[in-house]
């Protein structure tokens, strides 16, 4: 009898505590896992790097790699529902999850579409939104004869696994081409080229659709990129309204044409007459989306738990009118050694974030910093000056 009631007992406590399991354990994965812990939800890890930043502060870890099936199927059995941290993981695989029955979100279908930066280009493309002119490029001549077509400056970019513009090489005319394959490792790797755009400004939105299909964009915000690195992030982006409904209408269009279910960040770039282009998808929370936390009434970290567990979705509106986010970026190669914290947070307001990586290197995202205030300016003015007292 005891032992009957410990059973039921039991399954009780396991239906009680949700688990989601996140693949990948960096910093979007950590603020994803400090939203849940306000929702009573539990997170389960799985990173190569047992110091990796989501590691650190989670209980229930698997240490392996990504794409190991066997190490994906542990995490799996512990978890209620599977998501992602970074789309480097072979969406064949997450088809498999789901074949054991597991619940993936964004489905293997979604990622299927966007983790090949070329198969994204021709997804969005086929979906009716503008995207630069691109071209699969298999050796240096493809590229020539797409320069022809297209003309120059031309940007060569590796179709995966490629982020904070690593993968990206900008090509100035002919003359640069061999460099450019060369540096990307074209006899190795799959690459594409695009048309480099001279857009007025960049722009970005997080969109966010649950299990149920229902909808919610984020503010159009201007994001500003160093070294193809983005670097500050202003909220709300400082356009005319059209232009701003006309980005969060494609962005909105773009993720239910892929049929996306959670938070995704999509790039746009705003060009001459106001006309918006995608850059790209991203199928998780993005960097773009950090100022959520502290700027809005539901971050992108809670809506992203809310719409994969098929929950309704929080409001999307700003809490006041303006925040800006300036990545911590690092400056040098070496154990990280972070100081300047309690300098910074002198400055009123201001929202420091620390991502706890061992090491550090130059352009390595190490934490941000958010102001939330009246206007941009000011916001940016306090978010620089905080910005520029923390190093590591
Ligand atoms: P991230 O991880 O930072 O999103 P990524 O490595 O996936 O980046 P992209 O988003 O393709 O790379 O490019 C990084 C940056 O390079 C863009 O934000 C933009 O500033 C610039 N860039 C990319 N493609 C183009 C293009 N076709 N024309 C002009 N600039 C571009
Ligand atoms: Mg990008």
């Amino acid at each position: 009898m005891i032992l009957v009631l410990g059973a039921s007992f039991m399954s009780q406590m396991q239906a009680k505590e949700l688990t989601i399991g996140i693949i990948g354990g960096g910093q979007l994965a950590r603020m994803t896992a400090i939203a849940a812990y306000r929702l009573g939800i539990q997170i389960a890890i799985l990173d190569p790097d047992s110091n990796s930043p989501a590691l650190q502060i989670v209980h229930k870890n698997v240490i392996g790699s990504l794409n190991d099936v066997n190490k994906l199927e542990e995490i799996t059995k512990i978890s209620d529902v599977i998501t992602l941290e970074n789309e480097f993981v072979d969406a064949p695989l997450l088809d498999h999850l789901e074949s054991l029955g597991a619940k993936v979100y964004p489905t293997s279908k979604t990622v299927g579409l966007i983790q090949d930066k070329l198969t994204q280009k021709r997804s969005i493309d086929s979906s009716g939104i503008q995207v630069p002119n691109f071209k699969d490029v298999s050796t240096p001549e493809d590229i020539l004869v797409a320069g022809e077509k297209y003309g120059w400056p031309l940007i060569l970019k590796v179709r995966r696994n490629a982020y904070d513009g690593r993968g990206n090489d900008f090509i100035k005319g002919p003359e640069e081409v061999s460099r450019a394959w060369n540096i990307l490792g074209g006899d190795k790797r799959k690459l594409m080229i695009e048309s480099f755009i001279k857009f007025k400004k960049e722009l970005a939105a997080m969109v966010v659709r649950n299990t149920i299909g229902e909808t919610a964009v984020y503010p159009v915000v201007e994001t500003i990129q160093k070294n193809h690195i983005c670097h500050i992030v202003k909220a709300p982006a400082d356009i005319n309204s059209k232009a701003a409904d006309n980005a969060s209408k494609i962005a909105k269009m773009a993720i239910e044409a892929i049929g996306g279910i959670g938070v995704f960040g999509v790039e746009m770039f705003l060009v001459e007459n106001d006309q918006i282009m995608i850059n790209e998808i991203a199928p998780r929370p993005h960097n773009s989306g950090h100022y959520t936390i502290e700027a809005c009434i539901t971050s992108q970290y809670e809506n992203h738990l809310r719409a994969i567990l098929g929950y309704s979705i929080g409001s999307t509106m700003m809490l006041q009118p303006a925040a800006v986010m300036v990545n911590l970026l690092g400056n040098r190669e070496g154990v990280s050694n972070v100081s300047g914290v309690s300098d910074a947070l002198r400055i009123p307001g201001v929202h420091v974030h620390i991502y706890c990586k061992k090491l550090t290197r130059k352009n390595r995202k190490m934490g941000h910093v958010t102001i939330v205030g009246e206007t941009v300016e000011e916001s940016l003015d306090k978010a620089l000056k905080a910005s520029n007292l923390i190093s590591f």
